[in-house]
């Protein structure tokens, strides 16, 4: 007879890498466990972390803390922690929570199941890189799942000054693209549309393969496949955008015309002093050639308020860079210090609420760029990938837009999970209303 399975439930803080990772936890440990949503009738709690930013990493302290009461409440349930905190704390974090059992490093997700059958006889730290990608189990896919996250290389070898990324994910490693290509056309076979292809620098995939291929040769293999409607990837390195990759968008029918390009800031001296390997001139360069490739490229952005040394007048070039490459969207944060990292221990701190003051200047000046963006879009037809129901309302369907913009519309439940055209009719601040326009594409 068989043995039931324990259950399962992970918590994920972080980025679409760190979703990914959780993924592929519950897949690892697919062969004893089964996922859970409830954190209460769970046999194994894990929670996925994130050290990008102190705020991150306080949330993950603040989660620990109060998981003490559910423990005492299921004194047989063991707590892991993974992901970037653990690599970074390691066995500092057994020793501030004796409630946890595990914890496991970025390259321990592997190891899972030796791992948790470890900790259950001892407490245990496995804070190890290994050598490469190790083949991953086969994905098995949710029914009715069109969207999927694709790792396809890990780490980073950049070291800009205020990044924790190569500390804790390690040196950069691609995955051979042959096991890509398999994953997506298993994912394709499920009936999947849209894949976003993830790495901390997918533009420098495949060094160090023993087969030499670029990642717009892996565009390339990837788009051919039948039934891929949608590509995607994240992220992009300015210095690394090649002409090639460039030229991908004119050329590669399913890669959507939306791209994620971190400038961090539009000052050269403080670029300068992150070490990212390019100038706003380069930046601006690249975005010009973009737009030449693909006219309706939406673009994105990384950027961060109150680098060390940053002066008004740093800040000020920001502001300028922001209007002139009239970002669609952009994601900005508050220099936060991070440990091992050079940025960390420079002088010219700033402080706090003159970050705060610049970061609400910024985000004023992005919300009206943004919703300009998609006041632009208001009156056109668009294709939609629908998603699901929306949560305001089960008669209100959600998808997104080539381009990535969120769009609600009502329309039939049956469109779930298709292409369909939308009239856009309301631009919103975060969002877009539309109407039905077509019925769904036999595709
Ligand atoms: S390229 Fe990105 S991940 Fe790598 S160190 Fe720089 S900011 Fe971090």
């Amino acid at each position: 007879m068989l043995r039931p399975k324990k259950k399962l439930y992970i918590k994920t803080f972080g980025c679409q890498m760190n979703v990914a990772d959780s993924e592929l936890m519950a897949q690892v440990l697919a062969q004893d466990y089964d996922l859970t949503k409830s954190p209460e009738e769970a046999d194994l709690y894990l929670l996925n972390t994130c050290a990008i930013r102190q705020k991150a990493q306080d949330k993950v302290a603040s989660l620990l803390g109060s998981l003490k009461t559910l423990k005492q409440r299921r004194p047989q349930m063991l707590i892991g922690v993974g992901g970037c905190v653990a690599q970074q704390e390691g066995e500092r974090l057994l020793r501030l929570s004796p409630h946890l059992a595990l914890v496991f490093g970025t390259h321990g997700i592997y190891r899972l199941p030796q791992l948790v059958q470890r900790a259950t006889q001892g407490r245990i730290v496995d804070v190890a890189f290994s050598d490469g990608y190790p083949p991953l189990p086969r994905r098995c896919w949710q029914p009715g799942q069109v969207k999927a996250l694709v790792p396809i290389m890990q780490g980073c070898n950049n070291f800009c000054s205020f990044c924790v990324v190569p500390y804790v994910r390690g040196r950069e490693y691609s995955r051979p693209p042959e096991h890509i290509v398999a994953e997506v056309r298993g994912f394709l076979a499920a009936g999947g549309r849209e894949v976003t292809l993830l790495g901390q620098n997918v533009n420098s995939y495949g060094r160090g393969l023993p087969a030499a291929v670029t990642f717009p040769q892996l565009l390339r293999q990837l788009a051919e496949l039948p039934g891929l409607a949608r590509l995607r990837f994240a992220t992009s390195h300015p210095r690394d955008l090649s002409p090639d990759l460039i030229a991908a968008w004119a050329e590669l029918p399913p890669l959507c015309e939306y791209l994620h390009l971190p400038i961090q800031s539009g000052s050269n001296r403080i670029l300068a002093a992150m070490k990212r390997g390019y100038t706003r001139e380069d930046y601006l360069h690249k975005v010009e050639k973009l737009r030449q490739a693909c006219p309706g490229l939406s673009l994105g952005t990384d950027l961060i308020v109150g680098f060390p040394g940053e002066t008004e007048h740093d800040f000020q070039d920001t502001l300028n860079l922001v209007r002139e490459a009239r970002f669609d969207v952009s994601f900005s944060f508050k220099f936060s210090p991070r440990p091992q990292t050079r940025a960390a221990a420079f002088p010219d701190q700033v402080p706090e609420e003159v970050k705060a003051d610049r970061l609400s200047r910024l985000q004023a000046l992005q919300a009206e760029l943004t919703l300009a963006a998609h006041q632009r879009l208001v009156g056109q037809v668009q294709e939609v990938l629908v998603e699901g129901a929306s949560k305001r309302s089960p008669q209100i369907l959600t998808g997104r837009l080539r381009t990535n913009q969120v769009v609600n519309f009502a329309g039939p439940q049956e469109l779930v999970g298709r292409l369909t055209r939308v009239l856009i009719i309301e631009a919103h601040p975060h969002s877009l209303r539309g109407e039905w326009a077509l019925p769904p594409q036999s595709s």
